[in-house]
């Protein structure tokens, strides 16, 4: 099967992504060579995840998976908003802690993800675990003097930031004073001013602060938790095109204002999906769910399927018609495995200058450089499946006219597995009955585990500490039983 192959150089792409911060497309030129930091807005776990909150974690996911294969080391973050005004409410009125209240749609939210076969990001950090972060920015901020506080509450001081609305286009002036704003807004020296940190109302939950009993605003928490695992200054911030405004404007504002410094480079919106043309809700009766989709029969890997084969920034319309069609690709890919498997080797190898009857070699050439380089084309995504379906199709005519040479077989197994570490769903088996945890990450965490218990066994607890701490960093509980280590995902 070893068959050597003519050594071609491996082409380097430099991936370009479209910045809606200065709205054209711009190389990533990371901050730290060949390493990429990356912020994702993740769920407000007041309820289950919706297939358009999915839509954009699938979309985050073909971005570090793509970045990946294009030789970046990825650092993704992405956080639970685990306390705001409805969780809050939510637990009140349910007379249960938010802790209590979130733990299921926490739970939800990674079981989707792994339904999906998103890859895990490297920190999933929760709001309410990281209180003393936020309580310290908004000091900065005070210290700034763009922060003043009213009965409790802090604010940030729109005017005292020349460049608000630089991500957005938004123009200050023409928001309107006289906006409708809620009632416990009524502190602010101006209505554009935006919360940092709310006082309490009785009987909410809350934490102690210099401000008295409150807790932070939501566009805090991001630019808290942002700052703690990717550093005041870092490469790409991501979400849904509704968290542009005024959510990624806010958190510019008060990050920047705190730090002095640029806080993230790159703006990646992905847009919404909708469903039958319209925005999904629950009154339509046309919000979904991923377990009311399996009700209604779907296939998840034609879910992921459909996901990414649409670009990121164009709006999606989920229809059942289209997640047959997205069905009926994956077919195709599977028929082609199956007459693989099936199929003899019986062609002439290419020689070194490239003679011979086999077109796999080359074709396999192509499709590497051709799907790398959509890749790095914006995520453009229908590009790099255009470029597998043109190797199918090789590939398909290779059978039929019986041109498939000695290791050819292999060779097109690794080279679709290759194309694969990007899908995540190329691989029939792999999507068995509940949709396993991506089976890379897995492995990578069994050893880190086993290093651990080695270091355990040798006595080098310092080395176990540190395995177990990176573990931790990574949300990985690990559990010594009297049958050896085990581990399971945690948010933290
Ligand atoms: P949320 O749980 O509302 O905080 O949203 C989690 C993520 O889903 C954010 O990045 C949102 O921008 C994104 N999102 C919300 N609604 C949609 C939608 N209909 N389509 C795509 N992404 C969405
Ligand atoms: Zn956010």
């Amino acid at each position: 099967m070893n068959v050597p192959r003519k050594e071609v150089p491996v082409p380097h792409f430099y991936p370009r992504f479209y910045n809606t911060m200065s709205r054209r497309l711009e190389p990533l030129e990371p901050r730290e060579a060949g390493k990429v930091g990356f912020y994702s807005c993740g769920p407000t776990v007041y309820g289950h995840a919706h297939i358009g909150n999915l839509r954009t974690f699938v979309f985050e996911d073909l971005l570090r998976r793509a970045l990946r294969r294009l030789g970046y080391q990825v650092t993704q973050v992405m956080n639970l908003t685990d306390v705001e005004d409805k969780t809050i409410r939510a637990a009140v009125e349910g007379g249960i802690s938010l802790d209590e209240y979130t733990a299921p749609f926490i739970e939800s939210f990674f079981r989707d993800l792994d339904r999906l076969h998103v890859e895990r990001a490297e920190h999933y950090p929760r709001a309410t675990r990281h209180i003393e972060e936020m309580i310290e920015l908004v000091r900065r901020i005070e210290a700034s003097g763009a922060a003043y506080s009213a009965d409790g509450s802090v604010y940030f001081r729109i005017a005292a930031d020349g460049d608000y609305g630089r991500l957005s286009g938004f123009d200050l002036d023409q928001m309107r004073r006289g906006e409708r704003v809620a009632s416990d807004d009524y502190d602010k020296e101006d209505l554009r001013d935006f919360v940092l940190w709310k006082g309490a109302k009785p009987g909410e939950p809350s934490w102690d602060s210099p401000w008295g009993a409150g807790r932070p605003g939501w566009h805090l928490e991001c630019s808290a938790m942002s700052m703690r695992y990717l550093g005041e200054s870092f490469d790409i911030h991501s979400g849904g095109v509704d968290n542009i405004f005024p959510h990624h404007e806010n958190e510019i504002a008060q990050s920047e204002t705190a730090t002095g410094k640029p806080f993230a480079r790159l703006w990646l919106h992905s847009e919404h999906l909708i469903v039958d043309g319209e925005k999904m809700s629950k009154s339509l009766g046309n919000f979904y769910t991923l377990d009311d989709l399996l009700e209604r029969g779907a296939d998840l890997r034609a879910v992921r399927y459909l996901f990414l084969a649409v670009h990121y920034r164009k709006k999606l319309n989920f229809t059942f018609d289209s997640l047959a069609d997205a069905g009926a690709a994956l077919k195709r890919l599977d028929e082609m495995r199956f007459r693989l498997e099936n199929s003899g080797e019986t062609g002439e190898a290419p020689e070194e200058g490239g003679e011979g009857e086999s077109p796999i070699p080359a074709a396999i050439d192509r499709l590497e450089a051709d799907f790398s380089a959509a890749l790095a084309d914006d995520l453009n995504a229908s590009g790099a499946l255009a470029a597998l379906f043109v190797f199918v199709k090789q590939v398909n005519v290779a059978i039929e006219q019986g041109s498939l040479a000695s290791g050819d077989k292999a060779r097109v197994v690794a080279a679709l597995a290759d194309v694969d570490r990007v899908l995540g769903v190329l691989d029939p088996a792999a999507w068995v009955e509940g949709g396993a945890a991506p089976a890379a990450e897995d492995a990578e965490i069994d050893g880190l585990v086993a290093q651990r218990q080695a270091a355990r066994e040798r006595r080098d607890f310092a080395e176990a500490d540190r395995l177990r701490d990176e573990l931790t960093a990574r949300g990985i509980a690990v559990e010594d039983t009297p049958q050896g280590p085990r581990w399971k995902r945690t948010a933290h």
